[in-house]
């Protein structure tokens, strides 16, 4: 029963229904690519007892909020693809006269858009802030925004992981934040700092013995960090995690030096690493220095080499592209497939170049006038990475559906998925690794289907090449 002096705080994750990778019901083998929204875990971990705290995660069916008991504070996070949403939701509460706080990353670049469809906003990590949060909120006394600080990441309570009810095949977990560098579309700089930051090693294990899910999701956006501690750091942490005997398979984000030292590879597969997302971003050399990604500049890095030497302990590796960079000329979608083919890898992930807000990217394209999807809040929803929205040097907007069109082609041919099941099985010499390509080569397959279906709404017109293509005479 609900103790009479407790105040009760909804969690809310938004949808977009135009990111396919959430569709389970037309997709089944999305249910290997969705896992717990982690932000608002760890906001519930921070909430004191005195707060009955529910978590929505729309991506598992949007409930009718009328018909349940009224919150007396509602929290929302928002990537920015999940923004409208996340502002139609905070004006449905604020009718019904309940408080709405925004808090994640769009907000936090787009702080006066947000301030004016909400009570209050988060800016930045909410660690330092939140407790003032629900105390302003308990004295009806919200302040308009509230400035998060990039803390120390050892003194907090873990993520609360059992709030959310099991329908979910990965758990989720951050064990570090910050990044030193800037390549050109990332935020991740911006929003969490400059500065690496690591969680303790024993708070680590702790959490992850919490986390009900076999299969977990590690978010970071690079687990080994970038310089020689932070290397020694994630060897501690990975052979703490063998150790602790956990019994979890993880998949995490790293960069390709990640390949360079085969002790970190050892241990990373001891402790349950069984897949690396991996940027290479680009095939050519000048793509690498238009995005500044400067680990895969490395002159004569072999990087099948690098790839062959994570396969050989059993970790896939998911190799990310990005489409419609400057450089990019007409055959690019095959060339970045070709690429992924010759580099080895497991999964392609490939991403149209994408503008988002707090980035290098923005700033260039928004001072060269080539934003077009730019009718703000509602265009939004199409920054889901899997949408043209910016105006490319070289390719229309159809051509840039043609490029991603050829590239899940030619990857993903069922042929090409057989063979790579097969040198899966052959390396690994089980059922495990072999099941797991399967199963997120079909789901990467059956999105491009589902994208190719949501493009058919886009005005093609409105992204014409910035160098137009010559057309022959009449
Ligand atoms: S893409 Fe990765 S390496 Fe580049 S800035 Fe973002 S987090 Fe750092």
């Amino acid at each position: 029963m609900r103790r009479l002096s407790r105040l009760r705080l909804y969690l809310v994750n938004p949808f977009n229904p135009l990111v396919s990778i959430l569709n389970v019901r037309e997709n089944v083998w999305n249910q290997f690519r969705v896992w717990k929204p982690l932000s608002l875990l760890v906001i519930a971990g921070l909430t004191p007892d005195e707060w009955e705290v529910t978590i929505f995660d729309e991506n598992l069916g949007v409930p009718d909020y009328a018909a349940l008991p009224r919150p007396d504070l509602v929290g929302i996070t928002a990537f920015t693809s999940q923004a409208n949403r996340a502002y139609a939701l905070s004006a449905e509460f604020r009718a019904r006269g309940v408080p709405v706080v925004l808090g994640g990353i769009h907000v936090s670049m787009r702080t006066e858009e947000a301030c004016a469809r909400a009570d209050s906003v988060v800016i930045g990590e909410a660690e330092s802030v939140w407790h003032q949060v629900l105390t302003d909120a308990r004295a009806g006394a919200l302040e308009p925004t509230y400035l998060g600080s990039w803390e120390a990441l050892g003194d907090r309570p873990p993520a609360r992981h059992a709030l959310l009810p099991t329908g979910y095949r990965f758990g989720s977990i951050q064990l570090s934040r910050g990044c030193p560098l800037a390549c050109s579309f990332c935020s991740v700089s911006q929003f969490n700092g400059m500065r690496y930051r690591s969680r303790p090693v024993a708070q680590a294990i702790a959490e992850l013995r919490q986390i009900p899910e076999k299969l977990v999701l590690v978010v970071d956006d690079n687990v080994i960090g970038t310089s020689r501690q932070h290397v020694a750091h994630a060897k501690e942490l990975f052979r703490a995690m063998a150790d602790a005997k956990l019994g979890k398979r993880w998949m995490g984000q790293a960069t390709i030096n990640v390949a360079d030292d085969e002790e970190l590879i050892e241990l990373a597969a001891r402790s349950g690493c069984f897949g690396l997302f991996i940027g290479f971003e680009s095939p050519s050399r000048e793509g690498l220095e238009e995005i500044g990604k400067k680990f895969n500049r490395v002159r004569d890095r072999d990087l099948r080499a690098s790839v062959r030497r994570l396969q050989r302990h059993g970790i896939m590796v998911a190799g990310s592209f990005v489409l419609g960079l400057d450089v990019d000329t007409e055959g690019i979608g095959r060339r970045i497939a070709e690429a992924g083919d010759a580099y080895g890898v497991d999964l392609l992930n490939v991403l149209f170049m994408t503008p988002l807000p707090g980035t290098r990217l923005w700033d260039t394209l928004a001072a060269e006038g080539r934003i077009v999807a730019n009718t703000f809040p509602e265009d939004w929803q199409y920054y889901t990475l899997t949408f043209p929205v910016a105006q490319h040097r070289h390719l229309s907007w159809s051509r840039m559906i043609d490029e991603m069109n050829d590239t899940t082609r030619v990857f993903y041919s069922y042929g090409r998925i057989a063979r790579r099941a097969l040198s899966s099985l052959w390396r690994t010499r089980g059922l495990f690794a072999p099941f797991v390509t399967v199963a997120t080569n079909l789901s990467f397959k059956l999105n491009g289907q589902l994208d190719r279906r949501t493009w058919r709404g886009l005005d093609l017109d409105r992204g014409a090449p910035v160098v137009a293509v010559p057309q022959p005479e009449a």
